[in-house]
């Protein structure tokens, strides 16, 4: 018996849920959207499973896998979904192990051996690991999303796989659940006390052993069809040393198609002490594809390639610029044609040096002196490979349908013929009217390339046309067609090209005997599927997302692009009947970058939740699929959306982090705009966003617009009929407003520099505003308050509150309001200068996707926070601030997420280090979770208080109690007070007021 039929699986959909909730604790996901966010993985495919499952425990899977034998649907394990080539979807039920199943059981740092469950993340792992000195060494560059479950699926490799190995080298035995429900483990093998299955198995490795050594190709990045060769080694590393068969190997590398792993059982390398980096940058693409051979034997832990196409783009994005720019020879010349970048790693400094010191003679003698950058700094050379790593997510930035596709590019060759592969590669993409941006593992002869195509006009034809002229290289160059991402659906077909159909059929028997009625992930690595079946395809002709009347401008994201000089059109022309909008969306490659956890800020709901629905890519593949139609008629107004988006805190960590720039926060607005012209706006929401238009009024009796925190119920009830949550204090109304309390001169201001005061800083902490005011004046600075042209209007906002209730047209009239009143001090170019970091950088953010055109551009050029303006002062040796030390000498700097997202944190910190002996810590924290008025709501307060206590809170409490506490968001100030509440509640203040207290007196 083989695949199910799918008949039959629909027809059992109904049964299926029902069975699965009665048997598992765990999540049971069968509704529309939550399949649609299962349906993608890194890749071009798109198939919808029946239903997920989101195990508990490993029981869990037990029972799923029961119900899915009697039910015959098929199963399909699932950890991060990062997989580039459809293994990781597929028609059934997908087990997530990524949430629950991610325990390590054990460590034995003396034996260099841990055991864990699947759903594990690498960098979740090495975390845990560190303290005893040792790592997991296959370093995947998506190690902050991959699962070890995962990547033992896959049989993934890491850059330094030259010297540690593949998956296969580093998994020394597997505790798998077979597809008849028995349990067994997977390790080293014993024939003579083997199970009928083994004993068939290595009857099978016996019988096939001359085909293999005719077929195999051996190289040691080969991962395409099932390792056969665990019973007659071909690898040019053996998987054991002595030779001997360890079936665990067997498993590895078979995409959850012969097995569930349920715990696995792993080797691990000592931590090197001291690592070494040498960037060579080479003026032909050619000479670095030479050199890689005669760099191999002085034994480098690592050779990687980034081509020019990556370096330009590296350079043009903000948060890699510098770096890349540390490893260029010569950063104001061109471009290098390529750069390599290599490593020495060890416990031997001296040796290293050496070996480093070799690398430059050797580069000196193959006619390159002087082209060795030497990186021995641990932090400069770790964000250089951070830039490595990121580096395909770089590439997919480009803008338009024509996208760089991934089905060729981790075919591996030997060194000798890298160059020459190579250059004929790129020959054939030329001769298909595309190219490529070469880079990756020169070491290993595995390079990841991309030709760019549009799958909707074309692009599955030439996608097969070059796939067979690859094809036909590697096998001219004895190499493997599949070398580090494996089969999925992209390349299942070609095992067979691959290894013959003798050794294909001999998998069909592999697969039989492990899984006889076809249950696991079926269609992959056998009987597969035709790498272009277009039913199979994301973006299957003839796609096309609904028409939609936007309130945001789009039309940067409306553009098409040249696959051979990626010019883009203008904006505007990119035939997108969602007038860009979808394009915005589409740029998420699902590729899983916002499912990490370790620094930075993407994505705060997805660190406490766990869930797929709260990745930027379920929200993303969420709307994507409502604008397509997936979703059924009007979904982008649908609840099902409204959900998605419902934990989205708009913290914009995902408009920096995300490396294709998927900007969720300002979706959030343009979803949130269409749904309240379809429903109408909730009173509370109604409420916060006009709070500008009311707050004068507030301002004027505080006793009672506070009476809501004062009046005994008052909170319950507050709870009942608005829900604010009654956990939380209010933001407290002052009787003082800032802009109140200052006269307003007869004649108009001109200032040296404008002070913007927005809303909350005016009505609610106006020490805020006097302090900054004292701090310019002090450096010697006119100052002009921002205040309405009309002398009795109410004061300008930047129209924030409205923007995030989704009002773009009452957000626009502030903003009109805002650039009639600035635009005198813009055409002077005078600084404006704001303090609370949202109201800010609004004016640099969603105030150019207004449609208010060139004044709107110029303003936000000129807008600053007052931390990067005074900060940009001191870099320029013009600030003078007579500042003496503080009575505290320690400070915890927290981050307000959009300054993070915009550059502006360092210079917070920047301008601490002015004060005189103070020691400035800063959180490594994501979002406080207050994130406007979200924290304030009582459906998300439980979330808010998990996302602040994830490190904020902890680290603020842990901070000595005269520590001075900083961080210049409002809602960041309020979340620390809320959850600090009690003997020990400790203030966050504004930098300004930082400085303030710092100012010497006047002699
Ligand atoms: C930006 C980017 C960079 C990448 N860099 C690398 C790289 O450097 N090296 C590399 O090798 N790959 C790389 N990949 C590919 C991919 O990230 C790796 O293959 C990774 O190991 C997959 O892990 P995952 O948890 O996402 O697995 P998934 O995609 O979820 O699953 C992978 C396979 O494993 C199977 N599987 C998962 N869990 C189990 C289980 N419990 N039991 C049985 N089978 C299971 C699945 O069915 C599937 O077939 C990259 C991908 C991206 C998007
Ligand atoms: S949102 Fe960005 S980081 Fe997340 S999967 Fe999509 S492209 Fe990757
Ligand atoms: S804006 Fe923040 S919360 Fe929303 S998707 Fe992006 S990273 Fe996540």
């Amino acid at each position: 018996m083989h695949s199910l039929k799918s008949r039959d699986v629909v027809n059992e959909h109904g049964d299926l849920s029902i069975r699965l909730r009665r048997a598992v604790k765990g999540e049971v996901l069968f509704d529309a959207a939550s399949r649609g966010r299962y349906a993608t993985d890194a890749s071009i495919y798109e198939v919808e499973p029946i239903g997920v499952l989101v195990p508990r425990d490993e029981d869990d899977v037990r029972a799923a896998l029961d119900v899915c034998r009697e039910l015959r649907v098929p199963v399909l394990a699932r950890g991060g979904g990062s997989s580039q080539c459809g293994q990781s979807v597929g028609r059934g039920l997908v087990i997530d192990y990524s949430k629950f199943l991610t325990r390590v059981i054990a460590v034995d740092p003396d034996a260099h051996t841990a055991e864990v469950q699947p759903g594990i993340v690498l960098d979740a792992l090495n975390t845990a690991l560190r303290p005893h000195g040792l790592w997991f060494p296959v370093d995947v560059s998506s190690s902050a999303q991959a699962t070890l479950g995962g990547m033992a699926g896959n049989n993934s490799c890491g850059s330094r796989s030259i010297a540690y190995g593949n998956m296969v080298h580093n998994v020394a035995g597997i505790d798998a659940l077979l597809a008849d429900g028995s349990e067994a483990f997977f390790g080293p093998a014993d024939p003579a006390q083997a199970s009928p299955l083994v004993s068939r198995l290595f009857a099978l490795g016996a019988r096939e052993r001359g085909e293999i050594e005719r077929r195999w190709p051996r190289v040691m990045r080969r991962v395409g069809g099932y390792n056969l060769d665990v019973f007659c080694p071909q690898s040019e590393r053996p998987y054991t040393r002595d030779g001997s068969v360890n079936l665990a190997h067997l498993l590895v590398g078979s995409e959850g198609t012969l097995a569930l792993s349920r715990r696995l059982h792993l080797r691990l390398a000592p931590l090197p002490t001291a690592k070494l980096l040498g960037v060579i940058n080479f003026p032909t693409f050619r000479a670095a594809m030479e050199a890689p051979q005669h760099i191999a034997p002085l034994g480098p832990s690592a050779i990687e390639l980034v081509d020019r196409t990556m370096i330009d783009l590296a350079r043009a994005n903000p948060a890699f610029r510098a770096v890349i720019e540390s490893a260029l020879v010569d950063a104001s010349a061109k471009t290098p044609a390529a750069i390599l970048l290599v490593e020495f790693a060890g416990d031997d400094a001296v040796a290293l040096t050496a070996q480093l010191k070799r690398l430059v003679a050797l580069i000196g003698d193959l006619g390159l002196p002087g082209s060795v950058v030497e990186l021995t700094d641990a932090r400069a050379q770790k964000a250089l490979w951070d830039v490595r790593k990121a580096g395909l997510n770089i590439m997919m930035s480009l803008r338009g349908d024509g996208k760089p596709v991934s089905f060729i590019e981790d075919c591996a060759v030997p060194l000798e013929h890298l160059a020459d592969y190579t250059t004929q590669l790129g020959e054939v993409f030329e001769r298909h009217g595309t190219r490529g941006t070469w880079y990756a593992h020169a070491s290993v002869g595995t390079l990841h390339v991309r030709p760019i195509l549009d799958l909707r006009r074309g692009g599955a034809q030439k996608m097969r046309a070059i796939a067979e002229e690859a094809a036909e290289l590697v096998r001219r160059y004895k190499g493997a067609y599949s070398g580090e991402h494996g089969d999925g659906l992209v390349r299942s077909e070609w095992v067979a090209w691959q290894f013959g159909p003798r050794l294909a059929r001999a998998f069909e028997e592999v697969k039989d005997l492990f899984d006889p009625a076809g249950l696991l992930n079926p269609g992959k690595i056998v009987r597969p599927s035709k790498m272009d079946d277009p039913s199979l395809l994301r973006f299957r002709p003839p796609y096309a997302p609904a028409a939609l009347e936007t309130a945001l401008d789009w039309s940067a994201w409306n553009v098409q692009n040249d696959a051979l000089s990626e010019r883009l059109t203008p904006p505007g022309t990119g035939g997108d009947p969602a007038r860009g909008f979808a394009k915005a969306v589409e740029m998420c490659n699902s590729n899983g970058h916002c499912r990490k956890l370790d620094a930075g800020t993407m994505c705060p709901s997805y660190r406490v939740t766990r869930d797929e629905e709260h990745t930027t890519r379920g929200r993303a593949n969420t709307l994507r699929q409502a604008l397509g139609g997936q979703l059924g008629p009007d979904a982008l107004t649908s609840d099902a959306v409204a959900a998605a988006l419902d934990l989205c805190v708009s913290c914009k960590g995902c408009k920096r982090e995300c490396p294709t720039g998927v900007d969720m926060a300002l979706m959030k607005i343009e979803v949130l705009h269409q749904r309240v012209r379809r429903h109408g706006l909730p009173l509370k929401d109604r409420a916060v966003a006009n709070l500008p238009r009311y707050a004068a009024w507030a301002a004027r009796a505080p006793w009672l617009a506070n009476l809501r925190d004062a009046l005994p119920g008052a909170a319950a009830l507050s709870e009942r009929w608005l829900g604010l949550s009654a956990q939380r204090s209010l933001p407290r109304w002052r009787g003082d407003p800032f802009l109140a309390s200052l006269p307003r001169s007869p004649a108009p201001e001109r200032g040296d520099v404008v002070l913007f005061v927005d809303t909350f800083n005016n009505y609610f902490e106006p020490e805020n505003a006097h302090a900054a005011l004292r701090v310019l004046r002090s450096a010697g600075y006119a100052v002009e308050i921002a205040r309405p042209r009309a002398a009795n209007a109410r004061p300008l906002c930047c129209g924030r509150t409205y923007l995030a209730s989704g009002l773009v047209d009452e957000a626009r009239r502030e903003a009109q309001r805002v650039l009639e009143a600035l635009a005198p001090a813009v055409d002077r170019g005078v600084p404006i200068v704001g303090l609370e970091p949202s109201c800010l950088l609004t004016l640099r953010d969603e105030l150019l996707v207004l449609g208010l055109g060139e004044p709107a551009r110029r303003l936000a050029d000129r807008a600053l926070t007052f931390a990067e303006f005074l900060a940009r002062e001191a870099k320029a040796g013009a600030l003078a601030l007579p500042l003496q030390p503080l009575p505290m000498r320690r400070a915890l700097l927290h981050g307000h997420c959009h300054e993070k997202a915009f550059a502006a944190f360092e210079p917070v910190r920047t301008l601490l280090g002015l004060i005189p002996e103070l020691d400035v810590h800063v959180v490594e924290s994501s979002c406080c979770g207050m994130a406007g008025s979200f924290g304030y709501d009582a459906e998300h307060y439980a979330v808010s208080m998990r996302m602040a206590e994830e490190s904020l809170l902890p680290a603020v409490r842990a901070a000595p109690e005269d520590a001075l506490v900083v961080a210049n968001g409002a809602s960041c100030r309020h979340q620390i007070a809320d959850g600090t509440r009690g003997p020990r509640q400790r203030e966050a203040v504004h930098v300004a007021r930082a400085l303030a207290r710092a100012l010497r007196a006047p002699d």
